[in-house]
């Protein structure tokens, strides 16, 4: 297996710039989720590194050598698609062996490694129906078997999932951080759905007109988010912001918010007369009535193992996750308490995180 090192990847199509100077490191059997909103660039970057697409600048290494003008065909990199074209006229078993065939295997050993990979998919039973017949979420193992029994160095996935529905995609990404599991592959996954995303991969780079805002774990991306942009895109509902002006000191361990006091976690730079937006996650706010900060209720979603609960505040709206079992009036003023330790804030006017 391989690492993929990508560095200041560059591609215009004339003025416009799909990919903005993106510098990353897949390492050796890690699975990277390229994560934004459609047309961020997250399929062109992908083709650069399939070498389907020529970069305009930058480079792109496979296990230390720079195959950035290297031929597809010369990059032993399998790409899933999301619409897998399977070879109707053939069965399972044909369908995997496929690419085998044009690189000169013996027959045994095909056949050997066809079954592995059919036991490995759990497809083992059906290698010699036709592909026809075949539901979504077995007609995608055989698409996944024909990449994986070629036994290449990395995978490139492009929202392969996207095209099944609700219910199977749910299975299917368990099956595929499965079958990571197993086999280990260097993987980059495309997905503008960030369940996806967070639930197969190791690292997550959050993308935004072409420029990579955050790399990291999903933890880090969902705990520490760098920019109000990766903040919003990322939980469900995303992440609330109070803005406010404030000239923040550094070491500053509470900010002013319509004169009341917030705690939060200690500043180490000192911010100008900004607009600041104190930044929380539903979850990590909760009602108590001693609190001076104040909002109507507005609405409450039910979900069964708890509620969000929508309140307008001086502030704006504000979404709390809070026990199902709380019952609210709509109009009800309630009091607002932040988990001082879980709040973030970001500079307005660049969008970055204020550490
Ligand atoms: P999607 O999920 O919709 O595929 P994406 O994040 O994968 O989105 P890309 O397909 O990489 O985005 O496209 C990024 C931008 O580059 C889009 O604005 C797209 O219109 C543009 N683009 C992609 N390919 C070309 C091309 N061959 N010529 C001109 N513009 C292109």
């Amino acid at each position: 297996m391989a690492e993929i090192r990508v560095e200041n990847l560059r591609k215009q199509f004339g003025d416009f710039a799909a990919v903005q100077d993106s510098s990353f490191v897949v390492a050796d059997g890690e699975f990277l989720a390229l994560l934004g909103p459609s047309g961020c660039g997250k399929t062109t970057t992908l083709r650069m590194i399939a070498g389907l697409e020529l970069p305009t600048s930058g480079k792109i290494y496979l296990d230390g050598e720079d195959v950035t003008f290297n031929r597809a065909s010369a990059r032993d990199i399998a790409f899933v698609f999301q619409l897998f074209a399977l070879y109707p006229h053939m069965n399972v078993r044909k369908n995997i062996a496929f690419p085998l065939l044009s690189q000169g295997v013996s027959k045994a050993e095909i056949n050997r490694r066809v079954e592995e990979t059919a036991r490995l998919l759990q497809i083992d039973h059906i290698l010699n129906r036709s592909v026809s017949g075949l539901a979504g979420g077995d007609r995608q193992r055989v698409a996944l078997g024909r990449a994986i029994v070629r036994r290449p160095k990395c995978f490139l996935m492009d929202e392969p999932l996207g095209t099944l529905d609700a219910e199977f995609r749910e299975v299917m990404v368990h099956e595929l951080r499965e079958l990571h599991n197993r086999i280990h592959a260097t993987t980059v996954y495309v997905t503008h759905d960030q369940h996806e995303a967070m639930a197969m991969a190791d690292k997550i780079a959050v993308m935004n007109h072409g420029v990579i805002e955050q790399f990291g774990t999903p933890q880090e991306i969902y705990n520490r988010p760098a920019t109000m942009y990766v903040a919003d895109f990322i939980g469900s509902p995303p992440m609330n912001f109070l803005r406010f002006h404030s000239g923040l000191q550094r070491g500053a361990r509470s900010v002013s918010v319509q004169g009341i006091e917030i705690g939060v976690p200690e500043i180490h730079q000192d911010m100008a007369e900004s607009e600041i937006a104190l930044g929380a996650r539903p979850e990590h706010i909760r009602f108590s009535d001693d609190s001076p900060f104040r909002g109507a209720v507005y609405g409450s979603e039910y979900l069964g193992t708890n509620q969000v609960v929508s309140v307008t505040t001086a502030n704006g709206m504000i979404k709390a996750r809070v026990p199902a079992d709380q019952e609210f009036r709509i109009g009800e003023t309630v009091g607002i308490v932040f988990n001082h330790d879980r709040l973030a804030l970001f500079d307005c006017s660049s969008g970055m995180a204020v550490r």
